[in-house]
């Protein structure tokens, strides 16, 4: 991100944004989102905004590639609840949809899961079998202890496992099946990740056994989310540079007061020959 030089007394751009220049390195959801934000919030101009993508496509791991007739490649299904997803949505709520561009891509995902609900009635099968996930099955030191991991400060869990924080029987009950099938938990994997995991999902216990709170998009990710969030942005001006890869940053102080330069240097894929330099000026308000 390259900044327009800003007045020090309040932070506010000097000669408007219109010299404001954004580099973004990769085009997921947080470059997508971050350029959205940058023309909608913080006035820049779309077409002094760039998008390198070492790529073909955007969207990054939300990825979905195909049609009806051959099939599509998807790498995974991505949920998201709207109680959790508040800043995905409110970006949502201002890029117009495909099918209907009255409408934003938000009402549009609110209509879809309006109309189809999501309730699991086979949330956990053994050898084939349905099993009764009416109770979490969690015993009192279980919660005990889930409840002190919630409490617990970052700083004190550190480098621990999630092994290291249960007791053995804790892994056999019905709550941590549904919970690591729904988030890919593993027990060897960050106790730290799992408590933020609590916390952002806490809301979803009591309807965890029927999945109820996750909620989908009508098509897969890219057609639903990446595709509108990058027409939007295209309109707006925004230059996506696809097949090229970011392969250096540097910073150099130049003699004008405050006033950094920035190049980032990218190779065009597929042929790396071509690599080429870019050089950007800002200006560090810190003065460093
Ligand atoms: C199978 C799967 C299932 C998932 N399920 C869920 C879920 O259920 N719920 C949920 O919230 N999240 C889920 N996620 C995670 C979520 O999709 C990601 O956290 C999110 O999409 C990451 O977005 P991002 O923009 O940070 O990074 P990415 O999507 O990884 O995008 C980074 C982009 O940068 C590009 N890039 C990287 N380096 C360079 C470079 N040097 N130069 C140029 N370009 C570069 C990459 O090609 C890529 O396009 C899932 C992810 C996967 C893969």
């Amino acid at each position: 991100m390259v900044r327009a030089r800003t007045n020090a007394a309040n932070g506010a751009p000097q000669g408007g944004r219109e010299s404001t220049k954004a580099y973004l390195v990769g085009s997921g959801i947080a470059s997508l989102a971050a350029a959205a934000y940058l023309i909608r919030d913080g006035g820049l101009l779309g077409k002094n905004i760039t998008v390198f993508e070492e790529g073909g496509t955007a969207g990054g791991s939300l990825d979905g590639e195909g049609a009806a007739e051959r099939g599509y490649v998807i790498r995974g299904g991505r949920m998201f609840t709207y109680e959790a997803y508040t800043c995905l949505f409110d970006l949502l709520s201002f890029i117009p949809s495909l099918s209907n561009p009255e409408k934003s891509v938000s009402d549009e995902v609110y209509a879809f899961n309006d109309e189809i609900k999501g309730h699991s009635r086979a949330r956990l099968l053994r050898k084939g079998k349905k099993l009764d996930v009416s109770s979490l099955g969690l015993s009192n030191r279980d919660r005990l202890e889930l409840i002190e991991l919630m409490a617990a400060p970052e700083s004190m869990l550190g480098a621990r496992r999630i092994q290291d924080h249960f007791n053995p029987s804790f892994f056999k009950t019905n709550f941590w099946y549904m919970w690591c099938t729904t988030f890919a938990f593993q027990p060897w994997h960050s106790a730290v990740e799992c408590k933020r995991y609590l916390h952002r999902f806490i809301q979803e216990f009591p309807r965890f056994a029927t999945l109820a709170g996750v909620r989908r998009t009508p098509y897969n990710q890219y057609d639903s989310i990446v595709l509108p969030v990058t027409r939007w942005l295209e309109g707006q001006g925004v230059q996506f540079l696809m097949n090229s890869q970011v392969t250096d940053l540097d910073f150099k102080h130049t003699q004008t007061a405050n006033v950094w330069n920035a190049s980032t240097t990218c190779a065009t894929r597929p042929a790396p020959s071509s690599t080429w330099s870019r050089v950007i000026s800002y200006s560090s308000p810190t003065g460093r």
